[in-house]
């Protein structure tokens, strides 16, 4: 299991799907090129061989933890990098192709996909299902008749639904090229490039315990891409500019140790937030779970508070750390594009809270969260004076 010495601040952070701790295994890893070893990995002198079989080093504990080869991991900035460089690179020249997406993608595959709509792609958005999950038949259908990219989340960062990606590969068959946002799956679920049939993979360091700064692209051997800088041919040509060292250094560290963590560290997840959805329904009648009952991610329950706005509760509880699922402006209120995507009323969406627990959430924390929100709750309703 990663390890954390930083000191807490007070404050129950259960918003690990926005971000997490950097561990202390991640850290560790960091420091030497933050320091002495600061030598460029394509110098041929021994501190850039140094920094160079550190960043293979990294490459080959990524690509562990998701069961690729190191050559087919390229290194990038964020999971909003990779994403962009999946869509836009997937196809030079995207007029009259197709891109087949869901409507219930993070901004930064919808965002590429509506600009490939300026450059004259066609681009389907799936609907989801209440669960918030696109069916693979349907997938399958709209993407006959030649399409250049499939694009399908393998779990949503609001929701924690995981999307069927590997019974999409399945109907779509073997010809079709299939990426998946796998930021929220990395180290929380068994994620297996192979298995899930994908030939891109975006992944992102800060979701997992190592810094902001860091993602990463499984690219398939053989998979053609166009980069989208020019430069240096640094990372086979798909990433120009001099690397990360450190950064990629410390995201591999974290990758190994989520790949040694891992069942257990699933199990213990589903653990405490089964312990926090159970403990808040017990006080709070009429608490609704969003997203898929069981294909969901071990961390996440996004639950809709009856008669009240996410948005009211949190502000109740200014020493938790946690997200809602609408945002107020004024009198407005404007709901997530994924609950409305499910078909979610507005009263259900606006009264959605998202909590994330993390490798470092202890019971003590989950139990206090709990009682912090029922309270809220039954303050904001009129139940407790
Ligand atoms: N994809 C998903 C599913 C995410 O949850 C996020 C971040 O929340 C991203 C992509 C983008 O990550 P970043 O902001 O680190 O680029």
């Amino acid at each position: 299991m990663p390890t954390f010495s930083t000191p807490s601040r007070d404050v129950i952070y259960l918003d690990y799907n926005a971000t997490t701790p950097v561990c202390d295994e991640a850290r560790e890893a960091a420091l030497p090129f933050l320091s002495d070893a600061f030598g460029n990995p394509s110098s041929g002198y021994a501190l850039g061989r140094e920094a160079r079989r550190a960043l293979e080093t990294a490459r080959a504990q990524v690509a562990a933890l998701v069961n690729a080869e190191p050559d087919e991991i390229v290194f990038t900035g964020c999971a909003t990098e990779s994403n962009n460089l999946a869509l836009k690179g997937a196809v030079e020249d995207w007029r009259g192709k197709k891109l087949v997406t869901t409507s219930v993608e993070h901004p930064s595959v919808l965002n590429p996909a509506l600009y490939l709509v300026e450059q004259g792609a066609e681009v389907v958005f799936l609907e989801v299902d209440e669960t918030g999950r696109p069916d693979p038949a349907t997938a399958a259908r709209t993407a006959a008749g030649g399409c250049a990219l499939v694009s399908v989340m393998h779990a949503n960062n609001e929701t924690g639904t995981i999307l069927p990606v590997a019974e999409i590969r399945e109907a779509l068959g073997p010809d079709v090229l299939l990426h998946a946002d796998c930021s929220q799956s990395l180290g929380k679920l068994p994620v297996d490039v192979a298995a899930l049939g994908v030939d891109l993979a975006t992944f992102a360091g800060h979701k997992v315990y190592a810094p902001k700064g860091v993602g990463a692209l499984y690219v398939r051997r053989g998979v053609k891409l166009a980069p989208l800088f020019h430069g240096g041919g640094q990372e086979r040509g798909l990433r120009s500019g001099t690397e990360n060292v450190a950064l990629a250094a410390a995201f591999g560290a974290a990758c190994e140790a989520a790949r040694r963590a891992l069942p257990g560290s699933r199990k213990r997840l589903a653990d405490l937030s089964a312990r926090l959805h159970g403990r808040l329904a017990e006080r709070v009648p009429g608490l609704l779970l969003n997203g898929h009952p069981e294909q969901r991610l071990p961390n996440t329950v996004n639950l809709s508070f009856p008669g009240v706005t996410g948005e009211a509760v949190l502000s109740s509880c200014p020493r938790l750390a946690a997200s809602t699922g609408a945002a107020c402006h004024g009198p407005e209120v404007s709901v997530s594009h994924v609950l409305a995507a499910m078909g979610l009323s507005r009263d259900r969406a606006a009264g959605a809270v998202r909590l994330s627990v993390g490798l470092p959430t202890v019971e003590d924390e989950v139990d206090a969260a709990a009682d912090m929100l029922a309270a809220a709750w039954e303050s904001l309703t009129g139940r407790r004076k």
